[in-house]
């Protein structure tokens, strides 16, 4: 990128204007990753201050068993294989009360599609959860899943939400959301819910006053402008319904068995660390009504989660004790749990004010800043990976 473009992009930033789908394909080309990230970290300092905020969530996944077969996903399993499983309701909360202790705020449910569980069982575990733990805010199901739900039911999506939200629903997830480019999406995708039906989902939960996240699946067969692509669409969207809470760009994962589920790895390699906090700034840089950028650590790794708090993240996925999908698919040895002690430890050591939030992004507590450098150094630090 030539300084000229540079001071532009500089000047439309720092006076609000908004960039272009052109700007974004520009932002994504430019060697200067130092420069990129000082610009995110601007708006992102100015929207967020130097608080990084984390919640102590649990992830619980009721079946793996999937009617679709997605190319990315190495967690679906077909009915009747021999690791396929499918939690009784009563098993759920067996699972959830298990991992009640440490200040649990919230559960993240998200399943497979099944062919032949009724629709019922969904709320009823639901309201069943929320009797069990009425403290703990439940954020569940994909825009895929509701939509899948649909027709399980016969239902509008618009009752289906109704029901949900009775039974205890507080946000939905912001997964299925992939890359919604269908030049892209056909290759990935393998469920008919795109970005039609995905949008019309987080129209009508944003009308029942739910506020979701969004995600991007990025890294693999993807170019730039399909992210940037993306970001627009959910920014149009943002801006009707000013229901989106947080944009979560999530990395796409090999295998770390070379599961042959997980199709897309004999055709790409993965996202780089630099290519990551790339994809943090552009998106903080372009989403530019949505108050929140999620880096969800486990994909990351920690290191390239803690330097992206100055690439644009201001928002940390909590102490993760359970996360199937990806544990699934991790081949780095990235721990799958954090108390949030070592959450507090990283978020101060990069710098940052670590902040406790609830589903809905209200604060529970401040915690102490990070600690003088100087300070620091008088312990050996970890080594994350
Ligand atoms: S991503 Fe979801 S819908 Fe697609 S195969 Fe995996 S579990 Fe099924």
């Amino acid at each position: 990128m030539d300084s000229g473009l540079q001071r532009e992009l500089e000047t439309k930033v720092r006076s609000g204007e908004r960039l272009s789908y052109d700007d974004g394909v520009a932002l994504y080309a430019t060697d200067d990753l130092v420069w990129l990230g000082e610009l995110a970290h601007e708006v992102r300092t100015r929207l967020n201050g130097d608080r990084v905020m984390f919640n102590v969530n649990r992830h619980l996944n009721l079946t793996n068993v999937c009617t679709a077969s997605c190319a990315y996903c190495s967690f679906q399993r077909k009915p009747g294989e021999k690791d396929a499983y499918t939690m009784r309701v009563e098993e759920a909360v067996r699972l959830a009360r298990s991992m009640e202790g440490e200040g649990l705020t919230e559960l993240h449910i998200v399943n497979g599609l099944h062919p032949t569980l009724p629709w019922r069982y969904y709320p009823k575990v639901l309201r069943e959860l929320k009797a069990a733990l009425p403290d703990v805010a439940l954020k569940c199901f994909t825009a895929t899943e509701i939509h899948f739900f649909e027709r399980l039911s016969g239902m509008p999506a618009s009752e289906v939400l109704d029901e949900l939200i009775d039974a205890g629903l507080e946000s939905l997830t912001g997964g299925g959301a992939e890359i919604f480019d269908w030049e892209v999406r056909k290759e990935i995708v393998d469920h008919d819910t795109h970005w039609e039906d995905w949008s019309r989902i987080h129209r009508i939960a944003h009308g029942k006053g739910l506020r979701t996240p969004a995600t991007m699946l990025y890294g693999h067969i993807e170019e730039p402008r399909h992210r940037v692509d993306h970001v627009l669409r959910l920014r149009e969207l943002q801006d009707e319904t000013g229901g989106f809470v947080v944009f979560i760009p999530l990395r796409y994962q090999h295998d770390r068995d070379h599961d042959p589920r997980n199709r897309l790895q004999d055709r790409t390699t993965m996202a780089s660390g630099a290519e990551a906090l790339r994809t943090f700034a552009v998106s903080r840089l372009l989403f530019d009504n949505v108050p929140h950028v999620k880096n969800f650590w486990v994909m990351h790794g920690l290191t390239t989660a803690a330097l992206s708090l100055s690439f644009g993240a201001d928002d940390l996925d909590g102490s993760v004790v359970e996360y199937k999908i990806t544990h699934d698919a991790d081949r780095f040895g990235t721990p799958d749990k954090m108390t949030r002690e070592d959450l507090l430890t990283v978020i101060r050591d990069a710098g940052f004010t670590p902040v406790e939030r609830n589903t809905r992004y209200e604060v529970i507590r401040t915690f102490d800043g990070p600690v003088p450098l100087r300070e620091r150094r008088a312990e050996p630090q970890p080594i994350w990976a």
